[in-house]
């Protein structure tokens, strides 16, 4: 049978057009859409790149962006002055630092100082430890998304063996605890891991999260397995070898078009719910 195919494009055009109606209800309440800040700090291409794809998601569902550039030069200092005025900044409803920062900046103390409410890309310790414990709080926007993709297609998760390759703060950990949350048996595996093939072909499911092109390969999969892949490199590949891995899942995210618009649709959704959270509309 041919594997299902996770269409994430798909998915998140339904989402963005059912989140038009949302942000009209709130101009119509408050007079004013709902703001997305981003802040991106140095001359990095894709990470401009990533921030004008979310300012354009914006404008589609009727938001608004608000972009804030830092130097490559920028301190630590700066950054967390401009985070604390988007703070207080009551228009602000998302605040979104985009990641990776140039190295001088304590990029986890500025990632801490994004107020818990703003938090819509699921990157403070504190949102992160509410996520983990069941508690309400947005979750890191890329797993959030393939979580909202695995529920869409009804990949069933509890009791199955999910391994996640990768352990970054913003995908690998957030992803193993999201899936425990919903009883799979998760392992995490890493850049020390060992015998990474005979681990990943006892998966379920695989989450390929580890930023290197098509780095697992196709005869590590066990045969029916679903795979998701979170990455993205030039020539249009993830970090699964895809061309051949897929005709032995069951289901797998293409790429592109599977987990990259996901993310950009939910870090949408989350900042549509912290709008309506700040003028009392409930859904
Ligand atoms: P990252 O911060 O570089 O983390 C990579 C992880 O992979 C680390 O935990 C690392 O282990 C692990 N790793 C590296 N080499 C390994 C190996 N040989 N065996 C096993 N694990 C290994 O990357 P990231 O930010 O999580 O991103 C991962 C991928 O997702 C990238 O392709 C990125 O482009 C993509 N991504 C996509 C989106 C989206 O919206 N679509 C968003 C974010 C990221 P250690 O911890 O031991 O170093």
């Amino acid at each position: 049978m041919s594997p299902l195919i996770l269409d994430g494009k798909s998915l998140a055009g339904s989402i963005e057009a059912s989140l038009k109606p949302r942000v009209e209800a709130i101009v119509k309440k408050t007079g004013a859409a709902p703001i997305l800040a981003t802040i991106l700090v140095g001359s990095d291409p894709s990470s401009a790149t990533y921030v004008k794809m979310k300012g354009n998601a914006c404008s589609r569902v009727g938001m608004q962006s608000k972009k804030v550039e830092l130097p490559d030069s920028a301190s630590t200092q700066q950054l967390l002055n401009a985070i604390d005025g988007l703070n207080a900044d009551t228009n602000v409803h998302g605040i979104l630092l985009q990641h990776p920062v140039p190295k001088q900046i304590d990029e986890r103390q500025c990632f801490d100082r994004i107020a818990l409410a703003k938090d819509v890309d699921g990157v403070t310790c504190l949102g992160f430890g509410r996520m983990a414990m069941g508690e309400p709080a947005y979750g890191s926007a890329t797993p959030a998304g393939i979580m909202a993709m695995l529920e869409h297609y009804k990949i069933p998760l509890a009791g199955k063996h999910a391994v996640v390759v990768g352990r970054s703060p913003i995908l690998g950990k957030p992803m193993a605890l999201m899936l425990l949350n919903k009883h799979a048996t998760v392992t995490i595996c890493h850049s020390k891991t060992q015998d990474l093939p005979a681990i990943v072909g006892t998966a379920d499911i695989v989450v390929g999260a580890v930023g290197r092109p098509e780095f697992i390969k196709a005869d590590w999969i066990k045969q029916g397995a679903v795979i998701v892949d979170a990455g993205y490199h030039l020539g249009g590949v993830g970090d699964v070898d895809l061309k051949n891995a897929a005709a032995r899942a069951s289901a797998y995210t293409p790429v592109p078009g599977g987990v990259g618009p996901m993310t950009i649709a939910t870090l949408m959704r989350h900042c549509v719910e912290a709008a309506e959270k700040a003028c009392d509309i409930r859904q």
